[in-house]
């Protein structure tokens, strides 16, 4: 079987770890060739290295989705190296604050997630649709979670950030849906990566429990998601946002309401 993406140019935001290189992998195992950004340049390096040792092509683009210049550079160097941009992963998150009360929320901290999480998406939005008119089509996943479509008490901050990107989803895939390039998002509940690495098995256990599968979710399971969502195989949907949950979003599940035994 040919690759799904041969030939194609893709960008992948938060790449240094986690889900982002992940799918920065996924992408060049099918084909496609990767741009990866985020800001540790050192992790950046590593995982461009894994994929050309595999006989991947990637490019490391140090970069600050908060700083607009930075975004606006990120694009222009995948097109000077590839000479196009087909796919986007804007999947980098940070800032924000630990489960607060909303009364006690650093406003900088409230500031620091909107300027990566949705200021950030909106940036690269802006300059990858830019390039991407620029060569008659694209798709774009962007990167929510379960807490962009049902709220998390403590987390105002990440929840409204998330929240906002669903509709900077749908708004640039209205915009842009004539013009052939279709704008999806994902929103994957709890994934094993680094912080929840660090939060050790007790919390992984408990989050697992908390789930209809009764487990958390792997990082590869939100990349073939991504991937489908790239490829021509979704080449008519458009401005939504998909769980990768293992039901959660689904409701309650039916123990969680059983009375404890005696
Ligand atoms: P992670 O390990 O915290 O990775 C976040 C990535 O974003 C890193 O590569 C980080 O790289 C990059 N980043 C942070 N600030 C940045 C900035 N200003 N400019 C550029 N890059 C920046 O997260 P993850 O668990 O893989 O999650 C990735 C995405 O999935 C996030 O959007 C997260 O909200 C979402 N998500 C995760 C889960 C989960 O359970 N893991 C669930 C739902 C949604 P540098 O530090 O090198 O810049």
């Amino acid at each position: 079987m040919s690759p799904t993406l041969a030939n194609q140019v893709a960008i992948v935001t938060g790449a240094s770890r986690g889900i982002g290189s992940a799918t920065a992998r996924a992408l060049a195992n099918a084909g496609a060739s990767v741009a990866l950004a985020a800001r540790d340049t050192a992790r950046l390096e590593q995982v461009a290295g894994e994929i050309e040792a595999g006989g991947g092509t990637a490019l490391s683009v140090p970069t600050d989705i908060s700083n607009p210049s930075d975004v606006e550079r990120m694009v222009a160097r995948t097109l000077d190296a590839f000479g196009r941009l087909d796919i986007a992963f804007n999947n980098a998150a940070g800032g924000g604050h630990p489960p607060t009360p909303l009364t006690d929320v650093a406003t900088a901290d409230f500031d620091s997630a909107l300027a990566i999480n949705l200021r950030g998406t909106f940036l690269c939005l802006k300059y990858e649709i830019a390039a991407m008119l620029g060569s008659g089509s694209g798709a774009i996943v962007n990167m929510t979670s379960t807490a962009g479509l049902e709220a998390v008490g403590g987390l105002a901050a990440y929840v409204s950030t998330k929240h906002g990107i669903v509709g900077l989803t749908k708004v640039a895939a209205l915009e842009y849906a004539a013009r052939n390039i279709r704008v999806n998002a994902v929103a994957p509940g709890p994934i094993l990566t680094e912080q929840l690495e660090r939060a050790g098995e007790l919390a992984q256990q408990s989050a697992a429990q908390a789930m209809p599968m009764r487990r958390i979710g792997r990082p590869e399971e939100v990349a073939a998601a991504v991937i489908w969502l790239s490829s021509d195989a979704a080449s008519f949907i458009t401005g939504t946002t998909i769980p990768i949950d293992g039901g959660k979003l689904a409701g309650m599940a039916p123990f969680a309401r059983q009375a404890p035994a005696a």
